[in-house]
């Protein structure tokens, strides 16, 4: 049976049910889940335990592929036994093999990181070694440190990759893009392959952060988020019937003085952030906190000046190694957690609540009908074919907030539009990097990687760039090999 037929038999059934009020009869054992990449462990179990909390997913076959055995030896063991614990009926199988996994799945989650954060390191180290802070992958309104554009060639091919396996296998299942870059992922994705791409992050779940420090009820709060992944400004702001920005400014001018970090992510009401939000007149939520412009991100030095001692936010050079160690630790409670079959991961992953990733809410939204509100990024394509940010053209994948179920995803009218200096300033930028990115590769065209190495403020002169260029396709073979270097 094809996945549409499968998909569409399951929605009869499902309001077949209802009709007779019988609702939780629904039989969902055929559907389908694949994770790639699943050796990310804290991720796996958190999709895996939200799917042991959602009901009618709760018999899904859940596929974790990855190509590092041990970790995902781990990950399976770990899995099976919290899904065993919370009595849920999800069955899972694990293999290395891409296409294995992807046959006959409905959705497919892609959170794999090819070549690891060490690969990642090595290229900032040329970089660094060439006179590029953090390396050339660090860029204008894109500072976040795994989130590369320009060196990560093998991640782009894998994400075709999984795509025209997709195409091929299962031409109607969903790519759930969360592994980085997602602005640039999902826009290659979707000009290169036919596939349904969507790309998931929690960035947006900063706005908490601010709510919390402002004492707000979430419930009571009228918000919206508008732009592109890891470049989204809460537009929307209404507390109660009142302008939730007066509430900031007050804080501001009460607070702001005081605030300290808590640790190298918390950074959306730092003194950059307050700058942005100064100079742009609205504030940039979560992963958009990180990427200001050069002003904030000179070097650790001013790192440290804007996004607080003792770290400089997450992007600094300490702070980045503050998350790898936490990465190695997680890494290694990971391997304890699947050795020791008494350790306790009900305490480890409490199974009351759901993890806050926007995964399965989708996937029980468009499967059940259980309509959610997310926020998800899609075309720029409204359900009148109009732009859902006009200043952008249908084809670029946008983050907005969305109604999701089994209809479709229906973006939100976004109300009041984003303040024209966001958009020429920031927005536009951002959009032509991500246009530069995906055309060299696109391309192979490395004379399009130079010339944007040429326009960034840390280069003095064309033997640098020829130099990074160099260095990088000799401890890079993806690279080399695409561009024919
Ligand atoms: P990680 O290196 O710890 O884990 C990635 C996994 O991918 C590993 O188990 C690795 O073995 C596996 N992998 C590598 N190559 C593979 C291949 N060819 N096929 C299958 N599996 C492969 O990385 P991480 O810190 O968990 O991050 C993973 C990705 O998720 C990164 O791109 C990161 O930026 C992104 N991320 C996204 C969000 C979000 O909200 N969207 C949040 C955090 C991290």
């Amino acid at each position: 049976m094809d996945n549409e037929l499968k998909r569409s038999n399951r929605r009869q059934r499902i309001n077949i049910e209802r009709d007779k009020l019988k609702i939780e009869v629904v039989d969902m054992r055929d559907l389908k889940i694949s994770i790639i990449g699943a050796g990310s462990a804290i991720f796996s179990l958190r999709l895996v335990g939200d799917l042991c909390r959602t009901k009618d997913l709760s018999n899904s076959l859940v596929s974790l592929m990855d190509i590092d055995s041990e970790r995902l030896d781990a990950v399976y063991a770990l899995a099976t036994r919290y899904a065993r614990l919370l009595g849920s009926g999800l069955r899972f199988e694990k293999t290395a093999d891409l296409r294995k996994s992807i046959e006959g799945a409905d959705f497919v989650i892609n959170t794999a990181l090819v070549g690891g954060h060490a690969e990642q390191a090595k290229m900032r180290a040329i970089g660094e070694k060439h006179g590029y802070y953090r390396g050339i992958d660090a860029q204008e309104f894109n500072m976040v440190s795994d989130y590369f554009t320009l060196t990560n060639t093998g991640q782009f091919n894998y994400f075709l990759k999984i795509a025209h396996t997709i195409e091929e296998l299962v031409p109607n299942a969903y790519f759930l893009l969360a592994s980085n870059p997602v602005f640039e992922g999902t826009n290659l994705i979707s000009r290169a392959s036919g596939v349904k791409v969507v790309g998931f992050c929690h960035g947006h779940e900063g706005v908490k952060d601010i709510f919390k420090v402002l004492d707000m009820n979430e419930k009571d709060v009228d918000w919206q988020v508008a732009g592109f992944n890891h470049n989204i400004w809460l537009t929307r702001f209404r507390y109660r019937g009142a302008d939730g920005y007066k509430f900031l400014d007050s804080w501001i001018e009460r607070e702001s003085e005081n605030w300290k970090p808590e640790d190298p992510f918390d950074v959306q009401l730092s003194p950059g952030v307050i700058d942005m939000y100064r100079f742009y007149g609205k504030i940039p939520i979560g992963d958009a906190a990180r990427n200001g412009s050069w002003k904030y991100n000179y070097n650790d030095e001013v790192k440290k000046k804007w996004y607080g001692e003792p770290w400089g936010g997450a992007d600094s050079s300490e702070g980045w190694a503050w998350y790898q160690k936490r990465l190695a630790r997680s890494t290694a409670k990971t391997e304890e957690m699947a050795r020791d079959e008494n350790y306790d991961l009900l305490k480890e992953f409490p199974p009351e609540k759901m993890s806050g990733e926007q995964h399965i809410p989708f996937i029980d939204a468009i499967v059940n009908n259980n309509g959610v509100r997310l926020v998800l990024n899609i075309r720029n394509s409204g359900p009148e074919g109009d732009l859902i940010i006009p200043s952008f053209p249908k084809e670029v994948i946008i983050e907005v907030p969305v109604w999701v179920d089994s209809s479709g995803i229906k973006p939100e009218k976004i109300d009041p539009a984003i303040p024209k200096r966001i958009v020429n300033m920031y927005l536009t930028p951002r959009w032509m990097r991500m246009e530069w990115a995906i055309e060299a590769y696109l391309s192979r065209d490395i004379s399009i990687l130079k010339e944007f190495l040429y326009r960034d403020p840390r280069t003095k002169s064309e033997e640098q760039v020829e130099g990074v260029i160099r260095d990088i396709a000799l401890s890079n073979p993806a690279f080399k090999e695409h561009y024919s270097l």
